[in-house]
């Protein structure tokens, strides 16, 4: 059992306590397998923040996510529009224990996980969310359009003024390596740049005082 039991309220709870709950999770089934909880990683708050699906076995090994194959073609992604991983963006994702054989999460488990997801958004305060892939898409967008229709749209989540863009997830890109012209890399190409120019209004608007 966690600390509070299943109906723990995280609300107004400071990072690093909602931290440490979720390292003794035991809310959902995904507990009994993993060998460490990937919460997130990056400055808090942050401006910019990405949602993926869930640890893979390299990030339940190591405790941080996406640094996998995936996670390495998502870095190179981040700093062809010079977001440094480490000083730019919080990375997460909606579960945060590794499903086995990299299954995809079940709905009970997003379902449990996912107070830690609202408390991690309302502490790092993001102005633009990336959710990478269909998952992340439909648990925080409610959203289950297929992804070609939806990338690059800008979304807000509901009930804040927070800017959602889902993008392609970078294990899709690497089943798909092409950069031609009209390709998933090409797209998330102009997504990224399109992202890239509004963080850069989002900051000199901070620099004026707006
Ligand atoms: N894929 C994800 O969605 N998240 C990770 O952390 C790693 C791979």
């Amino acid at each position: 059992m966690s600390l509070f039991g299943k109906s723990e309220n995280l609300n107004s709870l400071p990072y690093e306590i909602v931290l440490d709950i979720a390292l003794k999770c035991t809310n959902c089934i995904l507990s009994k397998t993993r060998t460490k909880v990937v919460f997130g990683h990056g400055p808090v708050p942050c401006d910019l923040m990405l949602i993926g699906e869930g640890p893979g076995e390299k990030e339940d090994l190591s405790g941080l996510p996406f640094v996998g194959r995936a996670g390495q073609l998502l870095t190179q992604i981040l700093s062809s529009i010079n977001i440094d991983r480490e000083k730019d963006i919080y990375i997460t994702n909606i579960v945060k224990c590794r499903p086995p054989e990299n299954r995809a999460p079940e709905k009970e488990e997003t379902e449990a996980c996912y107070p830690y997801l609202e408390q991690q958004i309302k502490l790092i305060k993001p102005k633009i969310i990336l959710l990478a892939g269909a998952p992340s898409t439909k648990v925080v967008l409610k959203n289950e359009e297929p992804m070609s229709k939806i990338r690059g749209k800008w979304f807000k989540l509901e009930g804040t003024d927070i800017n959602v863009m889902p993008i392609f997830h970078p294990s899709y890109l690497l089943r798909n390596p092409s950069k031609e012209n009209g390709s998933p890399k090409w797209l998330t190409w102009q997504d990224m740049k399109e992202v890239k120019g509004a963080l850069d209004f989002f900051r000199s608007a901070k620099e004026l005082g707006a």
